[in-house]
């Protein structure tokens, strides 16, 4: 079998490559190591900047989106005992993010790519990326017992941090960076209207909280937690009682509180691999890097690489020219460790440490009561908030 680019992984970043790419005219073979359902199974981001809405719509994907998602100019930060509004829209010219759930933009390109007859292998094991330091690169996976080959001009190892293709490059050639954070978030989604149309990221000293919702009557809260508690140690009610806590009185008696239907633990890491190419091999999103989910920004920067790839990618099909495909590693991380740097610094202002001591406490209070009374330094968290431009 022959194909012009395999894509390893389904997830959001390999799904909507391959409809960019499909849209020009560029074939392409999906190999995921999960079934549909699955991936599909995964609750994740929800926060979209405009230009992976842009990306989405460009995709043909976006009106289900634009149907359902709810747009937001605004977040509040909570200090102080008070909420303090960030004007997103009125501090960029206008720009906005929009909240639509990753299971939703995973749901959407799937069914598109369903309709549109082209060819996604699920359940594809041992999924190996070959030969990419040739012209002549290939993808062996097997499936119900049988090894199959695809022979392909490009590899896109979309396969998410975990994956096979990071780990396929040579060892020499490949540097990763890395931070983690001494804590968790302990995230629940609950069928209750959320206690603001807008997202609350709040610092306290019992530590970090996070409202947000999936739409006007689904809502999705975060705890920071220790990283050894666990899942089964947090009932719905420590769990509302704790939220509450930490948010201003004004939000926490809007909190509506209801059973959980998901309640998780995720560790918070900031992760970059350099480069994000290798001869004909490129990696795409969470493969090549990771960043915590406060600054929201992980989906975003996968739809970024995706962005610069598929540019790059169909300049080389249009125009014969590896000038994109060329300038794509460098172009992506660029963008990507900018958003990097956001995410840590939204981390470091908002979370309590295991050293932070009053004095900490103080100098966090200190940056946030700048940040919301100074023009110029809201601007800049709206400026990366809404996403910086590709
Ligand atoms: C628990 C959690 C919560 C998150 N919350 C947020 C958030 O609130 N905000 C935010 O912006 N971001 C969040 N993220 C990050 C965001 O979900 C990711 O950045 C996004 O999913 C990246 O998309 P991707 O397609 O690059 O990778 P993934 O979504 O990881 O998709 C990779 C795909 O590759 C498949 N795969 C893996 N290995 C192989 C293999 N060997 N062969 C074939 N297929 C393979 C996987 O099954 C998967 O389907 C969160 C991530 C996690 C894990």
């Amino acid at each position: 079998m022959r194909t012009q680019v395999v894509i390893i992984g389904s997830g959001p970043s390999g799904l909507l490559l391959g409809q960019l790419l499909a849209n020009s005219g560029i074939d392409t073979v999906i190999l995921e190591r999960v079934d549909r359902d699955y991936v599909l199974g995964r609750v994740r981001a929800g926060v979209l900047e405009q230009g992976m809405v842009d990306l989405l719509d460009e995709a043909g994907c976006g009106a289900r989106m634009h149907a359902e998602g709810l747009p937001h100019d605004g977040i509040s930060l909570a200090f102080d005992s008070r909420l303090h509004r960030i004007d997103l829209a009125g501090l960029t010219g206008g720009k906005r993010v929009m909240v639509y759930g990753q299971t939703e933009v995973t749901h959407d390109l799937m069914d598109k790519r369903e309709a549109a007859g082209l060819t996604t292998v699920y359940d594809a094991k041992n999924v190996l990326p070959q030969g990419f330091d040739t012209d002549t690169p290939f993808v062996t996976y097997e499936k119900d017992g049988v090894t199959h080959r695809i022979g392909c001009d490009f590899i896109a190892g979309c396969d998410g941090f975990h994956g096979v293709s990071r780990k396929s490059a040579p060892a020499g050639a490949i540097k990763t960076y890395e931070r983690a954070y001494p804590f968790g978030w302990l995230g629940i989604l609950a069928e209750v209207p959320p206690a603001d149309h807008e997202l609350i990221y709040a610092n306290h000293p019992r530590g970090f909280a996070l409202c947000s919702m999936r739409s006007a009557h689904r809502s999705r809260y975060y705890v920071q937690c220790p990283l050894d508690d666990k899942v089964e140690d947090w009932s719905d009610d420590r769990f509302w009682d704790e939220l509450r806590r930490r948010l201003p009185p004004v939000a926490a008696e809007r909190v509506v509180t209801g059973a959980s239907f998901e309640k998780s633990i995720a560790p918070l890491r900031s992760f970059v691999a350099e480069p994000m190419r290798f001869g004909r091999m490129f990696l795409v999103g969470d493969a090549a890097h990771i960043v915590p989910p406060t600054g929201a920004k992980g989906l975003n920067l996968a739809a970024s690489d995706v962005r610069y790839l598929y540019w790059g990618l169909r300049e080389f099909y249009q125009e014969r020219s590896t000038a994109g495909v060329d300038a794509y590693s460098a172009r992506a991380l660029s963008r990507v460790w900018k958003a990097v740097r956001f995410s840590w610094w939204m981390t470091t202002m908002l979370h309590r440490f295991p050293d932070t001591d009053d004095f900490g406490q103080r100098i966090q209070e200190a940056e946030l009561d700048y940040l919301v009374h100074s023009e110029a330094a809201s601007a800049a968290l709206a400026e990366n908030y809404v996403g910086l431009p590709y």
